[in-house]
């Protein structure tokens, strides 16, 4: 698919999504979370910094956050484009879309579990991203801050990035869905339309677009930082007696497809590296994948603090 065709699948499956009746409650909440995202990129944001003509970069790690808002980002610009077709007297498919790639930013500044490298150059690949990667090689050190300056030197143009930070995120409860950066930083609006997103949320969108996540959080992970201060979420150990509960059953039964004969029996992960397999899935330990923990306050509790 190019990236007209991607984004007009994420549209196709945010609409059928949203079209989802009398399911469960965490469907009808994750609904009303997509409608005020849609607002804000469609209300707020594009009529100020087009996604069209490269003002707007999206800030990208491979993490589940980001990509539920990537989704609804394609989805919002082929809206989008639709609108700035409206006077033309040819049908859209007459219209070549105007981007061939999306502006993107990783900044790889942590020693990255190599599943996660391997999920973002796939995800880039199967989203059109057009990949700036900041870190790698001698770079690991630099902040986020400098990494940032950094990509505004070398694309002067983009005045705003897109970040899927929420705010139960640490240091984000008081945070805005468009506001500028602060004094320390180098000078951009920071466009956080996801905000208000509960975990649950997250999963219960993520699982039923039945597309490929990032295959740590099968293991147990439930937030991915570097290889030195991420394990699987203590929460998810398991008993033998254990009845594990799903709250997204529903989501796994009826995910997206476009195909009428696929049909939903797991959640869609991406292969797991053999080093970080050997790293994180100790025989010892078992451990549900990430999905089976909605409760906010927990989600980083697989995070190592830093002495
Ligand atoms: P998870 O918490 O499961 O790892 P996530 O990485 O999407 O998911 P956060 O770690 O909470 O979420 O980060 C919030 C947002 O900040 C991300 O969604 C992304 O937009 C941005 N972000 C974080 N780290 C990076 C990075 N290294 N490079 C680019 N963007 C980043």
């Amino acid at each position: 698919m190019d990236l007209g065709q991607i984004a007009q699948y994420c549209y196709n499956l945010t609409t059928s999504y949203l079209r989802i009746e009398n399911a469960t409650s965490v469907i009808s909440e994750t609904q009303d979370a997509i409608k005020l995202t849609r607002r804000c990129f469609l209300d707020d944001i594009f009529p100020t910094w087009s996604p069209l003509n490269s003002e707007i970069s999206f800030s990208y790690n491979g993490g589940k956050d980001c990509q539920a808002l990537l989704l609804l980002y394609l989805s919002c610009i082929w809206e989008f484009f639709l609108l700035t077709l409206e006077h033309s007297l040819y049908d859209p498919k007459y219209h070549a879309f105007p981007l061939k790639e999306l502006p993107t930013v990783f900044i790889d500044h942590e020693q990255t579990f190599s599943t996660l490298e391997e999920f973002v150059a796939t995800s880039s690949k199967r989203y059109c991203l057009s990949l700036y990667e900041s870190g790698r090689d001698n770079e690991r050190d630099t902040s986020m801050a400098d990494a940032f300056k950094k990509y505004l030197e070398v694309h002067p143009e983009m005045k705003a990035f897109v970040i899927g930070i929420r705010h139960t995120d640490p240091y984000a409860a008081n945070l805005k869905a468009i506001q500028r950066t602060d004094a320390n930083w180098p000078d951009f609006v920071r466009l956080q339309p996801f905000l208000h997103w509960k975990l649950a949320n997250v999963w219960s969108f993520l699982i039923y677009s039945n597309e490929p996540i990032c295959g740590l959080y099968g293991l147990g992970l439930t937030s991915i930082g570097s290889i030195n201060n991420t394990l699987p979420n203590p929460h998810l150990k398991v008993d033998q007696d254990d009845k594990p509960n799903l709250m997204f059953q529903w989501e796994i039964e009826h995910a997206f497809s476009d195909s009428k004969d696929a049909s939903g029996e797991a959640v869609n992960v991406s292969t797991v590296n053999a080093a970080d397999l050997k790293l994180l899935n100790q025989p010892q330990d078992r451990y549900l994948p990430g999905w089976y923990l909605t409760d906010d306050s927990l989600e980083r509790a697989g995070r190592i603090k830093k002495e």
